[in-house]
């Protein structure tokens, strides 16, 4: 399955097509309204809702045939009031939470005359079912102990295995247990090139490269004396005389500011340092060691010029976060140029 939430990780619905050129038929998504957008994209195959639902959303899920996620009764029972009004059989996957506190079934409240009702009701049919790693990129003994929980359960059910599928793996647990990958894996930020974590190796080794690059440009220079503070707050101040440029891209755009005076910029094939705090539509670089530096000249944020690379892990690690919050962040991004978008030229 292709996570492909947040308009697949800020990177647009674009990718999801081009998944689905590819001939995938399984999408996650978290929300109703965002199975719709894949819908309206005119995108087949299956499409889950990872993110729960209310139960005024059952209707639709049932017209739309959504497959969700189910983590109540109440759940269930809305499925089938809404599979009675539109005469559909409404499908779902049945979720146990094995230790990430959010959604799905306690595994002690899964009693077998539950797992029954469900399994003879001819409204409704299970399809699958899940759980969900709470630490798969960092912890592996966790991980293990969910994974067993998940097993034990899965032996008890009692049920056709042949005719269910079984699923726990997000990134991290698809590419760091190969053998918990039962018969489905739910894979998001890998998909796009980048890391669960903040060892890039553990995509590079397997020769995935990312896939979204971020550019901006120099839109005017100018030399610093010695002793002058740069940006709000002046967070920074030049020791030596200085050559800054000013490039056009700032935390409105998907830059976070605790970026600033922290991460480095890619222009003319060399690395530049972010000096200043960083504004709502530009920073500023300190290219003193760079020659030639000038008006319009590409600035990478995110992505390769020559030798050099800046990724998305790097800037997670400098800003204290996570590779998927950063890739959330591109959805801010003013322009979007797709590369490649056609299966021929790919
Ligand atoms: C987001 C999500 C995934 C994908 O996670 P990645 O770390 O991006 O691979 C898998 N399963 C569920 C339930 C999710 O919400």
């Amino acid at each position: 399955m292709a996570v492909v939430k947040a308009t697949c990780y800020g990177h647009g619905v674009e990718v999801a097509e081009l998944l689905s050129s590819f001939g995938l038929r399984d999408f996650g998504v978290s929300s109703v309204e965002e199975g719709c957008e894949l819908k309206k994209k005119g995108i087949a195959g299956n499409i889950y809702i990872l993110g729960g639902f209310l139960p005024w959303e059952a209707e639709i899920i049932v017209e739309e045939r959504f497959i969700p996620v189910v983590s109540s009764l109440r759940d269930i029972e809305c499925l089938e009031e809404a599979s009675k009004k539109r005469e559909k059989k409404a499908i779902f996957h049945l979720k146990v939470d094995t230790g990430m506190g959010r959604l799905g079934f306690l595994l002690q409240d899964l009693k077998p005359d539950i797992l029954e009702t469900v399994t003879r009701n001819s409204f409704v049919r299970m399809d699958g079912v899940m759980t969900h790693f709470g630490s798969a990129e960092s912890d592996t003994m966790y991980t293990r102990w969910q994974f067993e929980l998940f097993s034990r359960f899965l032996n008890g059910l009692g049920l056709d295995r042949k005719n269910l599928l079984c699923h726990c793996c997000n990134s991290a647990g698809f590419l760091r247990f190969p053998e918990m990958h039962l018969n489905m894996s739910r894979i998001g930020i890998a998909l796009l090139g980048v890391s669960p974590n903040l060892e890039a190796n553990l995509v590079t080794q397997r020769g995935l490269k990312p896939v979204a690059q971020l550019k901006a440009m120099v839109k005017y220079t100018k030399n610093l004396p010695p002793g002058f503070r740069v940006g709000y707050g002046g967070t920074f101040t030049t020791c030596r005389d200085t050559k800054i440029a000013v490039v056009s891209i700032g935390y409105a755009q998907g830059i976070f500011r605790n970026l600033s005076n922290r991460m480095e910029v890619l222009v003319r094939k060399r690395r530049a340092r972010v000096v200043g705090a960083i504004s709502m539509d530009q920073l500023m670089i300190d290219v003193t060691d760079i020659p030639g530096v000038q008006e319009g000249d590409q600035v990478v944020l995110i992505g390769r010029d020559g030798e050099e690379e800046i990724r998305v892990e790097d800037l997670a690690r400098l800003s204290e976060t996570i590779p998927h919050e950063i890739l959330c962040s591109l959805k801010k991004v003013k322009a979007r140029v797709l590369v490649n978008g056609d299966r021929s030229s790919t």
